[in-house]
């Protein structure tokens, strides 16, 4: 089947930059800090193909410029109230990218204990760590309680065993289901009437009589409700829900938000209005203050819109398979290394880095799992050779951290960029890191079978 040309009338050649002496364009792309400059694709001003020759492929790479861009974003929105900004690391955990957020002022939020081992390990105070655990043990509770994070419980009987046992001496925050639907798709979404999160909002009579029963010091009232958030008058539902809550808790310091802004995955593509998030919320929150007649403070718990946009996905193309139907491009990497394509169905784009004056073709990306992981359909890309480098934007969040060894792969290094220098933060793994935890008993198999 010949190649089928991309270039649909209603995209304006203005989109593209234009490449006089080869009279062919090269596609924008949707992160932020890349430019084109002399045939190379450049991060922050360094050279990603000789990123990938220093370090192999597949690998992540991270730019911190991108990151103190949103994060400043962030603040200057919320710059109306008094809020700590404490970053969801579970979206990427890596110690260094840790370091460095803690370097321009954030927080942390945490689901696991190990989280929350690694972000003192990373310098930050237990007292700027959140502790946002769901259905674990009352022992791993004890444990954040002992390190010293601001515990925030989204259950009953959690919250019972910890009056038991605590009485009022652990300042809690309580973690409510607004029941508002918001998130881009049902895995993410968090809030609504069957999610697994938070106490319901209809129990709120219950809550407030553990809390009396035990004295609890309820320092918070959180919300988490979903990743995601397009629809700002969504979000400010939800917030009007928890306000009205934090009625009946006279000793409430602060309101937590949570997370879930979105970013946008492609050109075009929705996004979080996060000013206007800020502007709104700020105004309901400053009319809540004047109800309750005291301040409070506000905490956010951005994942994906610190950390998203910041990463890309390096990988090689190996194979380049003609089928009756479809031109596949056989990538080095696969759902043990990006899942987000085949668990959420969520679209990333895609860069050739070799070939970016390339003629556009149709392709459908492939990983090389066993098993069917396609990270594109019919996707359009200057045309893919052997071994060119393709790049999947919106790698930062949720990408390494939903790798696996499926296959019995190791995963991919990761380097950050940092004041125009590339850093390993880390290795790639071996056969033997695979192994490592592999035990052999002490048994003669020969002898022992029948
Ligand atoms: C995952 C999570 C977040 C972050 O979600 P994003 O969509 O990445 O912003 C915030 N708070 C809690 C409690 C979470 O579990």
């Amino acid at each position: 089947m010949p190649a089928i040309s991309y270039f649909h009338k209603k995209v304006s050649h203005t989109h593209f930059i234009r490449m006089p002496m080869h009279n062919s364009f090269a596609s924008p792309t949707i992160t932020r800090n890349l430019t084109l400059n002399n045939h190379r694709y450049l991060l922050s001003g360094l050279d990603l193909i000789s990123l990938v020759e220093e370090f192999g492929a597949p690998l992540y790479v991270y730019d911190a410029a991108t990151i103190k861009q949103q994060y400043e974003r962030l603040t200057r929105a919320f710059s109306g109230l008094e809020h700590q900004i404490k970053y969801a690391c579970k979206a990427l955990t890596n110690i260094t990218i840790l370091r460095f957020l803690r370097s321009i002022g954030s927080g942390l939020d945490t689901v696991s204990i190990n989280e929350l081992r690694i972000g003192m390990r990373a310098g930050f105070d237990a007292r700027d760590i959140v502790f946002t655990p769901n259905n674990v043990s009352f022992e791993e509770i004890q444990q954040a309680i002992e390190l010293g994070a601001q515990l925030n419980l989204d259950n009953l009987p959690m919250l019972e065993r910890l009056g038991q046992v605590y009485g009022s001496s652990v300042p809690v925050c309580i973690r409510i289901n607004p029941h508002i639907m918001a998130g881009g798709n049902e895995k993410i979404s968090t809030g609504h009437v069957n999610s697994k999160f938070g106490i319901s909002i209809t129990q709120l009579d219950e809550v407030v009589q553990v809390v009396q029963r035990y004295r609890l010091d309820v320092a918070g009232l959180h919300m988490h409700t979903g990743s995601e958030i397009v629809d700002t008058d969504i979000f400010l539902q939800g917030a009007r829900i928890l306000l009205d809550a934090g009625r009946q808790f006279p000793s409430l310091r602060f309101f937590d938000f949570g997370g879930g802004f979105k970013v946008p995955y492609s050109s075009g593509d929705t996004e979080t209005n996060i000013e206007e998030l800020g502007t709104r919320l700020t105004e309901l929150c400053h009319e809540e203050m004047r109800h309750r007649g005291q301040p409070f403070y506000a905490c956010f718990e951005p994942g994906k819109y610190l950390v998203s946009e910041a990463g890309l996905l390096l990988v090689k193309a190996n194979v380049i398979k003609r089928t009756p139907a479809t031109t596949f491009v056989g990538v080095d990497s696969g759902l043990n290394h990006l899942l987000r394509p085949m668990f959420y169905k969520a679209h990333h784009d895609i860069t050739n880095l070799s070939n970016p004056y390339g003629v556009l073709q149709r392709y459908a990306v492939a990983g090389y799992i066993c098993e069917t992981d396609t990270f594109a359909w019919d996707r359009p890309l200057h045309e893919v050779r052997q071994g060119d480098i393709l790049a999947f934007h919106n790698a930062g969040a949720y990408g390494i951290m939903m790798a696996s060894n499926y296959n019995s792969r190791p995963r991919p290094a990761e380097v950050f960029l940092f004041d125009g220098k590339a850093y390993l933060i880390r290795r790639r793994e071996t056969l033997d890191d695979i192994l490592s935890t592999h035990i052999i008993p002490d048994i003669c198999m020969e002898t022992c079978t029948v």
